[in-house]
């Protein structure tokens, strides 16, 4: 029996692509291989790939003006590769702090730059708001503005991408893309590491626009330069391809449930449920400002924290796993990305009720 697993990634897949994987996995459309085993520029393999590149552009809108690449480094990896291929010739960039995310992304920025601050949004509770846009201290000759639009450890979502031109927004989306319409055509780059909400781990989306791909510096490793990988259509080196098959088999699953708007109401649905549970009762805390609760990952406190081993421990016993908040955070996270079911959702909220009863 498979349980609920609430973790913030590697995270929880649809249950209907693992089992086709299962399916697939001796022998791949009567290739006599699995794809684990394909040559990345055979035929075969060159199919899979062409329809997960297709399928992403037609979930996601991706206008014809930006490549999707597939590549390697995950989140943190990126946190260099977008520097090292965007700074030249402006030298520096706007940074918004909305997080432990995004804090970490400024942070390896100063490796190759002197990034400015632009937006600092840390109160006593922590990370749990963004500063109005107009009150941000851009500086109009930065190389670009970066930003992370769902902080996964503090639960805090960028709704809606500031419009700064002519800097180019680069969003960090790791763990909220594909959950909702997102407009790519705002933002010059957006990346994500696949674990959270696109398959497994292993391979990195970048979505970039056209004229953002020869500006990388020298010293950038060819096998990150974005211009590179995008003119060899991400075949520059051996692409992360079982990760690439997975992803294309939850892009045709996410389809398979009526896109992304289809998606957004029942992630719209399950948070409200969760949220909903949280401020009616005074035994539970969501410290978030509301217009910045994440729909991804839910945080939330015991007013007792000295209930959070016995809490846990009853989750597990009822199939609702990896519950524990970040150990930066503390208290409990839920994160219920898309392919964590409503009865998900649904027990973990009875839970929670049954629990404040007995306890209360
Ligand atoms: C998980 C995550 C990362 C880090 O991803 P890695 O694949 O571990 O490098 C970075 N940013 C966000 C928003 C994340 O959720």
């Amino acid at each position: 029996m498979r349980a609920f697993n609430f973790s913030a990634g590697p995270a929880t897949l649809p249950e209907e692509v693992l089992s086709q994987a299962a399916d697939e996995m001796l022998d791949w459309q009567d290739s006599g291989m699995s794809v684990m085993e394909m040559s990345h520029r055979g035929t075969e393999f060159t199919s899979i790939h062409e329809a997960a590149l297709a399928d992403l552009r037609e979930l996601l809108s991706v206008p014809e003006s930006h490549r999707i690449l597939f590549m390697q480094g995950g989140g943190i990896g990126a946190n260099a590769i977008v520097p090292l291929n965007l700074l030249h010739p402006a030298g520096s960039a706007d940074y918004a702090v909305t997080g432990t995310w995004s804090r970490r992304s400024f942070e390896e920025a100063h490796k190759y730059c002197t990034p400015r601050l632009v937006a600092q949004a840390k109160s006593d509770d922590g990370y749990t708001y963004v500063p109005p846009v107009d009150m941000w201290d851009l500086s109009p000759d930065a190389a670009y503005l970066h930003l992370c639009t769902n902080e996964t450890i503090d639960g805090v979502e960028i709704f809606r991408i500031p419009d700064v031109p002519p800097v180019p927004v680069v969003a960090d989306v790791s763990s909220h893309i594909l959950s909702r319409p997102m407009d790519v055509s705002a933002c010059g780059v957006l990346y994500a590491g696949a674990q959270k909400n696109i398959g497994i781990a292993g391979v990195t989306v970048v979505i970039v626009r056209e004229d953002l791909l020869d500006r990388a510096l020298s010293i950038c490793p060819s096998a990150f330069e974005w211009g590179t990988i995008a003119a060899n259509n991400s075949m520059y080196n051996t692409p992360p391809t079982y990760p690439i098959y997975v992803a294309g088999l939850v892009f045709k699953w996410l389809k398979q449930q009526g896109g992304l708007t289809a998606i957004e109401a029942k992630n719209i649905e399950k948070s409200k449920l969760l949220y909903d549970a949280i401020d009616s009762s005074s035994f539970y805390i969501n410290r978030i400002a509301r217009p910045f609760r994440s729909r991804m990952n839910v945080p939330f406190h015991l007013a007792d924290e000295t209930r959070n081993e016995a809490f846990l421990n009853g989750a597990k016993a009822r199939g609702l796993l990896q519950l524990k908040g970040h150990r930066l955070v503390g208290g409990m996270r839920a994160s219920i990305y898309n392919a964590l079911p409503l009865d998900g959702v649904k027990t973990l909220v009875q839970y929670m009720k049954e629990f404040e009863d007995e306890h209360a």
